[in-house]
Parts: C-alpha cells; sequence; structure tokens
C-alpha cells in the first residue's frame, strides 16, 4: 500500500508500507478522497505544536470501510463494510480538566489524525478510531463530503458567535473557511453578507457560492461597520483592518490562524467604550454531526469549491499549488491513477 510521508521538518516521501490493521473499536476505510489546507503545510513547515514525525499528513478525509476491528459495534454504532464515511481527525486525552469539562478541543493533548501523532489519511488505506467515524448517505458525493471536516470547524466558529436575525456579517478571507462562514451567515440570522478578500478569483467563487457583496477592500462596501466581522485569513493586517470594523455592541471573530509568535494591534480604547467581543475558534468540538446533516442538505456549494484532485504521485505538486495559493480546494485521491482539474 502507498504512503505519503512526512520525514521531518520538509521531507515528503511516498513509500510502500504494509496495510495498517484496524484494533479495537477501529475501522480500516479505504480513501476516497482528502482535503488540503493551511494545517498541511504547517505540519511540513514544523511549525504545528506537537507534531511527531514520522507522519502520514491528511486531516479532512472520506472513504469505504473496507474491515471492521473487534468490538466496532457492541455499542450504539451498526458500521457495515461498503460503507460511506467521513472522519473527525481530532482525538483527546480524556482525563483532563477540560475533556472533563466537555471542552475537548481545548484538550493540551488535543491530537489530529495526520496533524500531532496519529497517521492521516493520504493513503490508499487509513485506521479511525469508530467514535471519529461519520456515515454519510449512499447517494451523498464521496469526492466532495472531503469538505466536511472544514464544515465542521465552522460550524465550531458559528456555535461561538452570537445569532441575531437582522445582523450584517463582514468575513475577511475567501478560502475555503472563509466561504464556508460566509455560506452559513444567512442561516444564522445575517441580513447581509460581505466578504473581502485581495484575490478577485476567489471574490469570484464566493460569487458562484452566493455570497453578494464581495471586494478587495472593506472600504469599497456601502456600510462602514458590522455586528460580525470574522477574520478568514489569519494575516495580521486583514486583521488590525478587521477589527477596525466592528459595529459598537459587536463581535469580532479570530478564526483564520495568525503565526503562533505573531502580535496585532487594536485599539483597546473602542473595545472599551464600544463593548467589543472578541472571541477565538478552535477546530470541530461537537459539530461534526451536524456538519454532515449541513453538507447533505446543500448548505454549502461544495462543486463550486474544489478545483482539483491529485494523485498520491503528484502529492507534492499539490503542495506547491497550494502555496502558491491558485485553484479553489486542492484534493489528494490517493486512490486515483491520474489527476484532474475539476474547475
Ligand atoms: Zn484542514
Ligand atoms: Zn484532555
Amino acid at each position: 500500500m502507498r504512503a505519503i510521508v512526512f520525514n521531518g521538518v520538509g521531507e515528503v516521501a511516498l513509500e510502500d508500507r504494509p496495510t495498517p490493521e484496524p484494533g479495537y473499536k477501529e475501522v480500516l476505510i479505504k480513501t476516497a478522497a482528502v482535503g488540503i489546507c493551511g494545517t498541511d503545510t504547517h505540519v511540513l513547515d514544523g511549525e504545528f505544536e506537537g507534531t511527531v514525525f514520522p507522519l502520514v499528513p491528511g486531516h479532512e478525509a472520506t472513504g469505504t470501510i473496507v474491515a471492521l476491528g473487534e468490538g466496532v459495534n457492541d455499542g450504539v454504532f451498526d458500521f457495515q463494510v461498503g460503507d460511506h464515511v467521513a472522519v473527525n481527525p481530532s482525538t483527546t486525552c480524556g482525563e483532563c480538566e477540560f475533556c472533563l469539562n466537555g471542552q475537548q478541543n481545548l484538550c493540551p493533548d488535543w491530537n489530529g489524525l495526520g496533524v500531532v501523532a496519529s497517521d492521516g489519511a493520504c493513503q490508499e488505506m487509513f485506521v479511525a478510531p469508530v467514535r471519529n467515524v461519520f456515515k454519510l448517505k449512499p447517494e451523498t458525493d464521496l469526492n466532495e463530503a472531503a469538505l466536511i471536516e472544514p464544515l465542521a470547524c465552522s460550524i465550531r466558529g458559528w456555535d461561538l458567535l452570537p445569532r441575531k436575525l437582522g445582523s450584517h456579517v463582514l468575513v475577511y478571507g475567501a478560502g475555503t473557511m472563509g466561504l464556508m462562514m460566509a455560506q452559513l451567515a444567512p442561516r444564522m440570522g445575517a441580513a447581509s453578507v460581505t466578504i473581502v478578500d485581495l484575490n478577485e478569483d476567489r471574490l469570484r467563487v464566493a460569487a458562484e457560492c452566493g455570497i453578494e457583496h464581495r471586494y478587495t477592500s472593506a472600504d469599497q462596501a456601502d456600510r462602514t461597520q458590522w455586528d460580525v466581522v470574522i477574520d478568514a485569513t489569519g494575516s495580521i493586517p486583514a486583521i488590525e483592518d478587521a477589527v477596525t470594523r466592528i459595529k459598537p455592541g459587536g463581535t469580532f471573530q479570530n478564526f483564520g490562524v495568525a503565526p503562533a509568535d505573531e502580535t496585532a494591534k487594536f485599539s483597546p480604547f473602542r473595545v472599551y467604550r464600544g463593548e467589543l467581543n472578541f472571541v477565538g475558534s478552535m477546530a470541530v468540538h461537537n459539530s461534526f454531526g451536524r456538519a454532515v446533516e449541513m453538507f447533505e442538505i446543500g448548505a454549502i456549494n461544495a462543486e463550486a469549491m474544489i478545483s482539483h484532485s491529485f494523485t498520491l504521485d503528484d502529492y507534492s505538486q499539490a503542495l506547491e499549488k497550494f502555496r502558491a495559493g491558485t485553484g479553489r480546494k486542492l484534493q489528494i485521491r490517493p486512490n486515483d491513477s491520474e489527476s484532474k482539474v475539476l474547475k
């Protein structure tokens, strides 16, 4: 079986490995599609806290169950070989203060398949704990469904934001995460949704996703303040601009991943005088099952958001393309024999 392996910082290899065996309450999955995101480059560049090399990357995955480990169906589950599934990559220690208080995504030993210390899905087959596996409808597009993991992060993001009919929402960044936050906004009560991105191509994708107001700068918009302002770029200049656009009483969310050692400037006086709220959002938290449902009712335009699929042989090419910032969502399809342009 072939697998992409990160052997150390900046070291990518395509290796032959024995097929993994599913252990107790684990399933073996034949991989369909794996989304690439900024986390993968952070992991490879050694910028992700706690990564243990060698590691098979890939945390946004779907596939078909090919084997069940012992005990899988002893409890509430009823999984069968042949089921189509999406996988929540997050696992936690289950014992710390945060885990025991229902804040598992804040666990200091938070582990993500393909991110920290367990192998991910950029291989022909991978193993996942059954509690992380979610069944899809047979008619759901198994490749597009690899967007469920980032959708689960977006639902977590909205779980932490105020939801009020008639609010005006501004999103920075029209990459996958920004597009998802913006597409969910009307369902959370937004009267208007505005998205800003320096890249005109991305604004065209935003148009296909039905996002009404699109600009390269918030200065071009017909309003100056918004009730909810979300940064989905992690870029310091974008964050500093975003903070100036929050309406008094409004909320700013740091949703994008900024570099860990950088700081941003804002006016503490405005936070005081305008009673501004600042909130973070970390990964998936009790949101994966809802993401499956929202995906399957068509809450996001998945077809518009994925542009290329790559084979395992072309993995490095996919990472290069991702780093260049061209294309839409890029996927690895480990069992495909050719890479494809989809959009
Ligand atoms: Zn991701
Ligand atoms: Zn814990």
